[in-house]
């Protein structure tokens, strides 16, 4: 059988290699930082352990299938927990609302905001489920040729659901107040894009989030790539950290191997990178075999946003919170575009508040609650320097918590962690920054429109994770490790 090196222990990198090694490939995983997860890694430090990135599970299916793939049942591996409500959302004046998935729990939530929104938010949301079916059909397939984008029926249903507007405006049509506007359009940041500019269509994603249901699998996301560790372990996968992968060695426009950057030769008959794929590129193959992303095309490229991210362990418990929220400051449009558009700090960051000792204490000393915030930021390409820039969000980011989490807040850190957009450059070789994903998902980087799983112009080197089809997210990277599992086994058996 076939001998495949995986660049990269990210969540798609890793459900690649245990696709690959059950059909029987003998798979090595070669990772740059001590620990595996990429993007979704951990930090364990006196007694608290915090999940580093994602941390809102959606779509669960995606995960299942993962695991009946390689004929096992997560749900007898991991414990996941349903989140009820999904989320919490805070607003700038002390008010806040909680959202279900059942509609008919959220719809007093909605009509506190608005009286009448109740039927807004169910036009909405029938709407958006109609959307989610359309842009599954083409997030769940590889794509060959431009005519696999040709499907008249989708054609019909992209006009019938305007998915080509904008987002923030189609939401307006469904409701009248500026709360409900943001808290309904917010999601496509999570594909790195604002909501001002994403198209409509990405309201299949507050579908996914609200209607689909969120989860949270005991121990935090990371049990989910240790599980997946052994797993690898199970069914032979070698992994091998500290091991940064310097060039993909090219003969006679085919791969033969990796070069590590201690000099050490890995030999391979297929590399799958699961690195930033314009990093690859850009980094870890030479000019004279790059015919299809050349520097020049790589630069014009559109580059996701990235983040701060604020970890705190604090000596106290907190029932009034919930697992997941999230806090819009008031002037959302000066928000969205000092992140997207001028790239500069905002002024009042937005951003995510997660909880998770809320449903799992043990990740925290007895009596301890961990506070994980994510907010929004421009990526690398703006002008912020994060030497003098992060102490300045922090102090934001805490005189929130003062507001809606304890006023006496400050007092009760005993452990602190942040991570930057230059953190996310330096450990993972995140292109510019970027923090959910390298390549932001407007409609020409989307379906057959985004990097293809596969290199045209080398042999034997194809590409999983957030950066090639179908894109960002933990739901996606697995779609991709299937979707290029099934390229290779049709290419290569
Ligand atoms: C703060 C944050 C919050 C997020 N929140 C959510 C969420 O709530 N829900 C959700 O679904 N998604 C979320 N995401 C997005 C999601 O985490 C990513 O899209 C997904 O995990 C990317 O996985 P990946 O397989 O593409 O690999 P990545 O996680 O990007 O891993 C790539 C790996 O490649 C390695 N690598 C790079 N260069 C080299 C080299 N030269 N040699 C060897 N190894 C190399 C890196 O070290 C890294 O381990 C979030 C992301 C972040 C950062």
């Amino acid at each position: 059988m076939k001998s495949i090196v995986v660049i990269g222990a990210g969540m798609g990198g890793l459900a690649a290699a245990l696709r690959l090694a059950h059909h029987g490939y003998h798979v090595t995983v070669l990772d740059k930082q001590a620990r595996p997860g990429g993007r979704s890694s951990v930090i364990e430090e006196s007694g608290f352990r915090v999940d580093r990135g994602p941390t809102i599970l959606v779509m669960k299916s995606t995960f299942d299938e993962t695991y009946r793939a390689l004929g096992l049942d997560i749900n007898q591996r991991l414990d996941f927990v349903r989140l009820d409500p999904n989320y919490r959302i805070y607003f700038h004046d002390d008010t806040f609302i909680d959202l279900y998935a059942d509609l008919d729990q959220m719809a007093p939530e909605v009509e506190k905001v608005e009286p009448g929104a109740a039927a807004g938010l169910r036009r909405f949301m029938d709407a958006s489920r109609r959307k989610y079916a359309l842009g599954m059909d083409f997030v769940d397939r590889n794509y060959d040729h431009i005519t696999d984008l040709m499907n008249p029926a989708a054609g019909i249903k992209l006009a019938a659901t305007r998915s080509y507007e904008r987002l923030y405006k189609q939401v307006g049509r469904y409701f009248k107040s500026d709360k409900l506007q943001k808290a309904f359009s917010f999601h496509s940041m999570f594909l790195g894009l604002s909501p001002l500019d994403a198209l409509a269509m990405y309201s299949l994603i507050t579908y996914a989030d609200l209607a689909l249901g969120m989860w949270y699998p005991r121990g935090g996301i990371y049990s989910i790539i240790e599980d997946m560790l052994a797993l690898a372990a199970d069914l032979g996968v070698k992994i091998r950290c500290n091991s940064a992968v310097q060039k993909i060695v090219i003969e006679n426009r085919r791969v033969t191997g990796v070069r590590l950057e201690t000099g050490e030769f890995v030999p391979a008959d297929l590399v799958v990178s699961n690195a930033d794929l314009p990093y690859t590129y850009r980094c870890l193959i030479d000019p004279q075999h790059r015919h299809d992303y050349p520097d020049r095309r790589l630069e014009r490229m559109q580059y996701s946003c990235s983040g701060y991210l604020l970890y705190l362990g604090v000596d106290k418990t907190y029932s009034h919170l919930r697992h997941q929220a999230l806090y819009f400051s008031e002037d959302y449009r000066a928000n969205l575009d000092a992140i997207f558009t001028i790239k500069t700090l905002p002024d009042e960051p937005s951003f995510h508040l997660n909880v998770p000792t809320i449903t799992d204490p043990g990740l925290a000393p007895q009596g301890h609650s961990l506070l994980y915030l994510l907010a929004p930021m421009p990526n690398l390409t703006g002008w912020v320097d994060w030497r003098s820039a992060a102490p300045v969000v922090r102090e934001q980011l805490v005189r929130q918590l003062e507001r809606i989490v304890d006023a006496d807040i400050r007092q009760h850190i005993v452990w602190e962690r942040e991570y930057t957009p230059n953190d996310f450059q330096s450990d993972i070789n995140a292109v510019y920054g970027s923090a959910f994903g390298s390549l932001s998902q407007g409609f020409f980087q989307s379906a057959y429109f985004r990097p293809h799983n596969k290199a045209h112009d080398i042999d034997g080197l194809y590409f999983v994770g957030q950066g090639t089809y179908p894109g960002i997210g933990m739901p996606m990277v697995l779609i991709s490790a299937r979707l290029v599992t099934e390229r290779i086994v049709q290419e290569w058996r």
